[in-house]
C-alpha cells in the first residue's frame, strides 16, 4: 500500500488539519511554492478532534483523517512536541497540554525549567523537536512522515519570534534560539536539497518528496 501510494500526487485543495495558527502560518508557507491550495480546518468550521494517540504519528494521523472524512478532500495534519532528554522525554505528546487550557507558553516554559530544577538536571538541558505529517486521502490509507532537530534548553526564553516552546530552544550548531529566528531561518527549505533545521520542514521535504509535484 505505502508503495502505491508513493506515487499519490497531492493537486488542487488541501485541507490543513490544525487549529495551531504558528503551525498553520508555516505549514502554509511551506506548501506556497507547490501550487496547492491550503484551506485551514477552521474555515470549513471542521472540529478538533481528541488527541488519544500514544505517539506524534499516532495522533497525526488521528487529525489527518478526521479532517478527510468530514471535507472529503486530502488533509494534512501535524502533532509536534518538545521531547527534554532529562526529563524522559516529556512534555513529548503532551507538549500543548502543559500550557494549560490558556495556551500560556510562557507559563510552559517556566513549567520545563521548573522540571528540570526538581529533577536536579545539569546544563545542557539536551532536547529534540519532533513532528509528525500525516497526509490522508479520503477512504483510503495514511501515510506518515517525521522529522526532528536536536538541540539545548537556554533559561530565560530569548526572543519574541516564533511560538510555543522556540524562545528557550537552542538548535546545535547555532547561538540564536528559535525564537531569534526569522521565520524563513527556522523552516526555509534549502534549494540545494539539503536538510532544513526545524522538525516541521524535515518532515516536510519528506512529504513533499512523496506527495507533491516539483
Ligand atoms: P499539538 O501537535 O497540537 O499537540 O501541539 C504541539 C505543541 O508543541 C504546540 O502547541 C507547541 O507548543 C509545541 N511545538 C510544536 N512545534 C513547535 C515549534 O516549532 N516551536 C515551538 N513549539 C512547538
Amino acid at each position: 500500500m505505502r508503495d502505491r501510494l508513493m506515487g499519490r500526487q497531492l493537486k488542487g485543495k488541501l485541507v490543513l488539519a490544525t487549529h495551531n495558527a504558528g503551525k498553520l502560518a508555516e505549514m502554509r508557507e511551506l506548501l506556497a511554492p507547490f501550487g496547492v491550495m491550503a484551506i485551514a480546518a477552521a474555515e470549513l468550521g471542521l472540529p478538533e478532534p481528541e488527541e488519544t494517540g500514544a505517539s506524534f504519528v499516532s495522533n497525526a494521523v488521528i487529525k489527518a483523517c478526521a479532517a478527510a472524512e468530514r471535507a472529503k478532500i486530502p488533509a494534512l495534519a501535524d502533532d509536534s512536541g518538545l521531547c527534554v532528554a532529562a526529563l524522559d522525554d516529556a512534555p513529548g505528546i503532551n507538549s500543548a497540554r502543559w500550557a494549560g487550557p490558556a495556551r500560556d507558553f510562557g507559563a510552559a516554559m517556566k513549567k520545563v525549567e521548573q522540571a528540570l530544577q526538581a529533577a536536579k538536571a545539569r546544563p545542557p538541558f539536551k532536547a529534540h523537536f519532533v513532528s509528525a505529517l500525516a497526509v490522508a486521502f479520503p477512504n483510503e490509507e495514511t501515510q506518515s512522515f517525521e522529522g526532528k532537530v536536536f538541540g539545548e534548553l537556554v533559561f530565560p526564553p530569548r526572543g519574541g519570534l516564533g511560538f510555543g516552546y522556540d524562545p528557550i530552544f537552542l538548535p546545535d550548531g547555532f547561538s540564536r534560539t528559535f525564537g531569534e529566528m526569522t521565520r524563513a531561518e527556522k523552516h526555509g527549505i534549502p534549494a540545494d536539497g539539503s536538510p532544513a533545521l526545524s522538525h516541521r520542514a524535515r518532515a516536510f521535504q519528506a512529504f513533499a518528496r512523496a506527495c507533491l509535484a516539483n
